[in-house]
Order: structure tokens, then sequence, then C-alpha cells
């Protein structure tokens, strides 16, 4: 068996040069994926079935991990990535979501938009903040380009849930500017 990391194909074989290449290979993979983390406006996504497409025509007000106990069932995972927009800027190129209602962590209420095809979550409205809406980062045709700013809902963090120590943290809710609407 080989043990460089990262090899998949020298099992029994023991180091062999296609091993020494996926090696190297892999360690400069950070360095080549820093440099495709470029945003372009507008930009599009879509669930995984292909059903929904959206396009958003601005950039990000601001983008998010939210580690709340809602994010978590909605993405099956520790976290949900969210780039929150102007309502204004997003528009549906294909499809419909449908929507699942229920109140927040936060105590508001929510709606959850995702494929009735597929299942994938793709965004959440909030009737009291109308003006904006926030975007699953995974829906995104190119989610390198995502750089969340801030955790939010820590107090709700699951145990092996790994965050990024340089992020600002927020126990809940952080304090939400009037202008995202009432
Ligand atoms: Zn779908
Ligand atoms: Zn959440």
């Amino acid at each position: 068996m080989c043990s460089q990391l990262g090899c998949e194909r020298g099992q029994g074989l023991g180091v062999t040069r296609n091993c020494r290449i996926l090696v190297r290979t892999a360690r400069r993979e950070p360095t080549e994926r820093r440099s495709q983390m470029a945003m372009t406006v507008p930009f599009s996504g879509g669930c995984a079935c292909g059903a929904i497409r959206y396009e958003c025509s601005a950039r990000p007000i601001v983008s998010s991990n939210c580690h709340c106990r809602d994010c978590q069932r909605a993405s099956g995972s520790a976290f949900g990535p969210f780039l929150t927009v102007s309502a204004d800027a997003l528009r549906l190129t294909r499809g419909e979501p449908r929507f699942y209602r229920k109140v927040s962590d936060g105590g508001n209420p929510m709606l959850r938009g995702f494929c009735p095809d597929c299942g994938s979550p793709l965004l959440i409205q909030e009737p009291h903040r109308s003006k904006i809406v926030s975007i699953h980062a995974a829906s995104l045709d190119d989610p390198s380009w995502y750089k969340p700013t801030m955790d939010i809902f820590t107090a709700s963090a699951q145990p092996w849930d790994v965050m990024n120590p340089k992020l600002e943290k927020f126990a809940r809710m952080p304090p939400i500017p009037e202008s995202f609407g009432r």
C-alpha cells in the first residue's frame, strides 16, 4: 500500500512515479483554488437537477455561515452558507421553488425555498425583511468565490463543526440594518 497522502493509485504497488505526481498535484491545489476565487456580476446558480435557475445582478450585501438548527436540518450539514442579496437583484430564470414556512430559531417567520424535484435548498425569504433574500452558497454555479465574513448562531453549533477562527462570531443573530425592510 502506498503511504503517500492523497494517493489513490498506488495500493499494493508501493510508491510509484504516478503517486509522486499525484501528491505534488494535491499539494499545489490550495493555491490554484485561491486563484479561482473571483466573482463576477451578474452571477447565476440553481438546483442540482436544473429545474430551477436564478440570476443575481448585484454583489452580496453580507455573507455568513449560519449554525442554527434550522440551517443544519435544511443543509443536512453543520451549517448553512449564505449570500444575502437585495431582493430586487435576484431573478428566477427557470422554474419555481417550493417554500417551506416555519418560525426560525430567531423567532421570526421564514420561508425556505427548495427544488420540489431534487430537494436542493436554494434560498431563504423572510417576510419581515422583504428587501433581502439569502441564497445558499452551494447552489452557485461557481461557489468558489463565496467568502463568508461571519459565523452566526454559533450557540447551536455542533461539537463536530469546524469554524474559521478568523471570522467574526455571533452567538445568535447579529444586528440587522433597518434598511433590510420591516
Ligand atoms: Zn432541482
Ligand atoms: Zn440558520
